[in-house]
């Protein structure tokens, strides 16, 4: 490791302890950032990736619901301001078992540059609770979702902190989000986005990141005359990032051959079609079941406990979560001959991961990239909000594959190599950084 990323990264690890995914990325984002700090003092000198580092707020609350049976219970509940410069907080809420600080503020860090690289003027945050919805009846997560945003209400606004999805938080909790934000506030704003349809939801706002994250693979792939037309696709995950980029791959003539969930992937080699996607959604959007009735239902195999890396495929997309294409995993799709890989999830690929598909000049589309369609549509519903309009679905598709196409063409603009070479982590780095480092400047030591 370059010595003066590891200086910095020993003083962010002493001043977080513990928060082993925050460590992760930031060192990420300073092996590409380093480098080109030295060569632009202005930056170094007013110390800006040091200031984007740390949290301008962190908000820390106690979420205490009853249960079915009468029985209290208490969450953790978290927000994560990370970074104003260049418009309000914008990020999403997880509402996950596994969710601490070092996972919240992972995220809201990398938040901050993708939201940059939207070319929308949204800044970065993060929420959300170690609350598992897995198991709980409709009204226990209304009721966790009621206590949370009686505490959350006061942090937030149309014009300062917009929460969105994301793990565990989708259509129903930001409906009961929403619903108390109005009450306590006795206002009908933009304040969440994810909204449902009639009540001020923007078109293709559940599509966007799957959506995205295809498109950016299509833009990827075109840099070397090529397309998703005939390729197998392997897509980890079944929630919502999943469905959608299974719907896209499909449309675009690809095929997708793996569904996962935390127990297991099945593995469908005539591919997964319109007919069976719409089972899946409803299998998990709705009766809330499990990825292994694919396999019973369609006669295919499942693969408990396993990830869906091992398969042959020419494209993977990582749908599910952090760290989940380790070293061996990434070996083993280069070695089926996978060319491409565009992360719908954040931070899906360790570092020793990403070193490899770097090293074998893999097309390989980070997450704060590829899966920045989500939040570049939840920037067009506040548009549409505070304008009191509704966009049409082509109107919001086409300004999506507009964005994709404009953030990739930053990726290629900052990390395009001499030998041709597009080193995609380094273009979403730089090209992040530049805008909010330079709001940053211009406002002064805030
Ligand atoms: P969902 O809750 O809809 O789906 C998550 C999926 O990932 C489920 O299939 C879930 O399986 C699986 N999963 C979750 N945790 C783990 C784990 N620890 N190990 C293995 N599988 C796991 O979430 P989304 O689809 O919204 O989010 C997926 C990823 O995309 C996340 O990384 C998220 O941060 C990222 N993302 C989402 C955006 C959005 O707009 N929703 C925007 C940008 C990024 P199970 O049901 O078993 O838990």
């Amino acid at each position: 490791m370059d010595p003066r990323v590891e200086k910095f990264l020993a003083v962010i690890k002493a001043k977080n302890p513990g928060e082993n995914e925050f460590h992760q990325a930031v060192m990420e984002v300073a092996e590409s950032l380093i480098p080109f700090i030295e060569e632009n003092p202005k930056y170094k000198h007013a110390k800006i990736l040091e200031r984007i580092a740390e949290p301008e707020r962190v908000i820390l609350f106690r979420v205490p619901w009853l249960d079915d049976k009468g029985e209290v219970q208490i969450n953790k509940g978290y927000r994560i301001e990370m970074n104003s410069a260049i418009g309000p907080y914008k990020g999403g809420l997880r509402f996950h078992p596994t969710v601490n600080l070092g996972v919240l503020k992972f995220l809201a860090f990398e938040q901050v540059f993708k939201n940059s690289l939207t070319t929308l003027p949204m800044g970065g945050g993060k929420g959300g609770s170690d609350f598992d919805p897995k198991g709980k009846s409709d009204n226990e997560v209304m009721r966790f979702c009621q206590s949370f945003m009686s505490e959350l209400f006061r942090h937030i606004g149309p014009d300062t902190d917009i929460p969105a999805g994301d793990i565990g938080v989708g259509g129903r909790e930001i409906g009961y989000l929403f619903g108390q934000y109005k009450r306590l506030r006795n206002e009908f704003t933009g304040v969440l986005t994810g909204k449902g349809r009639n009540w001020g939801g923007s078109l293709i706002r559940p599509e966007a990141t799957g959506y995205g994250a295809t498109y950016f693979a299509e833009e990827m792939l075109k840099t070397r005359g090529d397309s998703l037309k005939g390729k197998i696709v392997a897509i980890s995950g079944s929630g919502n990032v999943a469905q959608y980029a299974t719907e896209k791959v499909t449309q675009m003539g690809g095929k997708v051959v793996t569904l996962s969930d935390s127990a297991g992937y099945i593995y469908d080699p005539a591919g997964i079609d319109e007919k069976k996607l719409n089972w899946v959604m409803e299998l998990k959007n709705i009766k809330r079941g499990r990825i292994s009735e694919y396999a019973e239902k369609f006669g295919v195999e499942y693969f408990e406990g396993k990830r869906p890396w091992e398969v042959k495929c020419d494209v993977a997309m990582p749908n599910a979560t952090q760290n989940e294409i380790e070293e061996e995993d990434a070996k083993m799709l280069v070695k089926n001959g996978c060319v491409c890989v565009s992360e719908g999830a954040n931070m899906p690929s360790t570092p020793a991961a990403v070193t490899l598909f770097l090293e074998k000049k893999i097309l390989y589309g980070p997450g704060k990239a590829a899966n920045a369609g989500g939040v570049a549509v939840s920037g067009l519903e506040m548009t549409q909000n505070s304008m009191r309009l509704n966009w049409t679905r082509e109107e919001v598709d086409t300004r999506l594959q507009m964005i994709m196409k404009e953030i990739h063409a930053t990726c290629e603009k900052y990390g395009r190599k001499e030998n041709g070479f597009i080193n995609y982590v380094e273009g979403a780095n730089i090209g992040g950084f530049i805008k909010v480092a330079d709001a940053m400047l211009d406002q002064g030591v805030v």
